[in-house]
């Protein structure tokens, strides 16, 4: 392990106002490329979202930067025994989870500062909830069979025993977005590493100091061996781009939004990569009409704007029964008022910025274009300031056809649109190219499953049940993604099975 310690830390009061927030410390932040913490020519700077200021810089990774990763990942797979050394992959776990404990309360203060997540937050899935996922895959790894007998069968007059082995997919190239870059980042590392692989990891561009945070930590704190991980950080899209088209990278580990998805996965399709993509989602919370308006209001208000909105899984359509429309709309536009924004630090504060200007000017956008078309704008539609924070902000009156309903927001906005009967509400619903996620609120859970069942989406909560854990499997259907991350199925989207059979001595049929 390393001497060198380079995690940034802050001081000053936890409790400030924007503007006055501690700023991390700007110390370098490093590459990790072939276990070495290293500069590029160039860096980039990284924002304060609650507050438009500067918090330090990243290299600006180029394709040279890329391709000495790439060759370092594959080098460390093909050339050593981290691929099969199950008890070597095993202790390095152990270390990089003691390291992010050890560490948290800097990383706690960073993810504030750089991604905009509200202190709460970094005690769940910001941060504390991810370092978890870390422990779970040392666990995992501790007791998962990397072998399967298929027992015997009788083939050309001969008896044959065949058995699976397990092996790793190789080298893998993941790359994440912004907006909970720890849960991104260590639900893809550790069960790649896990299996096996050899990792490089490329950052979003919002917010690269965290994720190299992670990368200064294995290279100080760990036993991974040179190349096995590999950080990188860049402004320049052609260096993820660069990850997706390599013929030396097996496998594509990917979040982001569907656009790019649909690039990765074209880009990956000409050297017929292993893709996992986990992309975006347009989720409907489904009220029906004998639930707890109130309990149901005040989950679907409050999770609308959790991190501002900017969830993948987050249910950003509200489906209510016709009969309820008006109740339902009040108690919702309560709920919003009641929204604390502000200082991201502040442990009170529940709503915190979007990630910059570009997001907030298209969540504006979308608002505005749907107002011009006939919504009707209940609460919200306008910026606050300072930083890039947006109102909670409630549209009725919504064509379920309509980009508004349609399309990914990635704010604070939810659109209510209303339903004849249960058949109906499934039909909306499933009224969407993605299939993330869903909830349904009923005083009868038979009755709320039966819609459930009946919705395309990978995820689902009962009556505000919470499905988000280290051992419960997490993605998409339609073009929400391909795979599954979390639990044991995130292992496996790493492994490859390899099928061995031998006759059988003197076992002629
Ligand atoms: P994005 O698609 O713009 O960028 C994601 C990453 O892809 C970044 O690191 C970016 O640099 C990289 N990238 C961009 N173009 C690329 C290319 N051609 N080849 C390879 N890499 C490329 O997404 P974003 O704006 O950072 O994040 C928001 C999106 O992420 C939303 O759509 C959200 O739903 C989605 N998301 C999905 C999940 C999930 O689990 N399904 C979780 C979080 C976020």
């Amino acid at each position: 392990m390393g001497a060198q310690d380079t995690v940034a830390t802050v001081e000053g009061d936890r409790q400030s106002v924007p503007g006055d927030s501690p700023a991390p410390s700007s110390a370098d932040r490093k590459l990790l490329i072939d276990g070495r913490l290293v500069t590029a020519e160039r860096s980039f700077p990284s924002v304060n979202p609650a507050t438009g200021e500067e918090i330090g810089h990243a290299p600006d990774a180029g394709i040279d930067e890329a391709q000495a990763a790439i060759a370092a990942a594959r080098r460390a797979f093909d050339t050593t025994d981290w691929s099969t050394n199950v008890e070597l992959r095993i202790r390095c776990l152990d270390q990089l989870h003691q390291a992010l404990v050890d560490h948290a309360e800097e990383l706690r203060d960073l993810t504030i500062a750089e991604v905009g997540a509200t202190r709460a937050l970094t005690h769940g899935p910001q941060l504390d909830e991810p370092i978890g996922i870390v422990r779970y895959y040392a666990d995992v790894l501790r007791t998962y069979p990397m072998s399967e007998d298929l027992g015997e069968i009788e083939s050309r007059g001969m008896q044959h025993h065949r058995w699976v082995e397990k092996e790793a997919a190789g080298v893998v190239g993941a790359i994440i977005a912004y907006n909970y870059p720890n849960q991104l980042a260590l639900a893809k590392l550790p069960p790649a590493l896990a299996a096996g692989c050899t990792v490089v990891l490329k950052a979003a561009p919002d917010t690269p100091l965290i994720t190299l945070a992670l990368g200064e930590l294995i290279a100080n704190h760990t036993d991974f061996p040179p190349g096995v991980v590999n950080v990188l950080s860049s402004s320049d899209p052609a260096v993820g781009a660069a990850l997706t088209t390599s013929p030396d990278v097996d496998a594509i580990t990917f979040t982001g939004s569907t656009a790019t998805g649909r690039k990765i996965m074209a880009a990956a399709s000409e050297t017929v990569k292993r893709v996992f993509l986990e992309l975006g989602g347009k989720s409907a919370v489904i009220m029906l009409d004998d639930a707890d308006f109130t309990m149901a209001s005040m989950f679907a208000a409050f999770s609308m704007v959790t991190h501002a909105g900017q969830g993948c899984a987050l249910t950003s359509r509200l489906l209510v029964p016709k009969t309820h429309h008006d109740q339902i709309v009040e108690l919702i536009a309560a709920n919003f008022a009641n929204v604390r924004h502000g200082d991201p630090a502040d442990p009170k504060t529940y709503m915190g910025p979007l990630i910059n200007e570009r997001q907030r000017d298209k969540v504006d956008g979308m608002v505005q274009r749907a107002v011009a078309a006939g919504a009707t704008l209940v609460t919200g539609g306008q910026r606050l300031d300072p930083g890039y924070f947006y109102a909670p902000t409630l549209l009725t009156n919504v064509d379920p056809d309509s980009e508004i309903a349609q399309e990914e927001i990635f704010g604070p906005v939810l659109v209510v649109i209303g339903f004849d009967d249960d058949d109906d509400a499934v039909r909306i619903a499933n009224n969407s190219i993605y299939g993330l996620a869903g909830a349904v609120f009923s005083a009868d859970q038979d009755r709320a499953l039966t819609v459930a069942r009946q919705i395309r989406a990978g995820s689902f909560s009962i009556n505000g049940g919470n499905y988000f854990a280290a051992d419960s499997p997490f993605g998409g259907f339609k073009q929400s993604g391909v795979g599954r991350e979390m639990g044991v199925a995130g292992l496996e989207e790493f492994l490859e099975r390899k099928t061995y059979a031998v006759p059988v001595a003197g076992g002629a049929a």
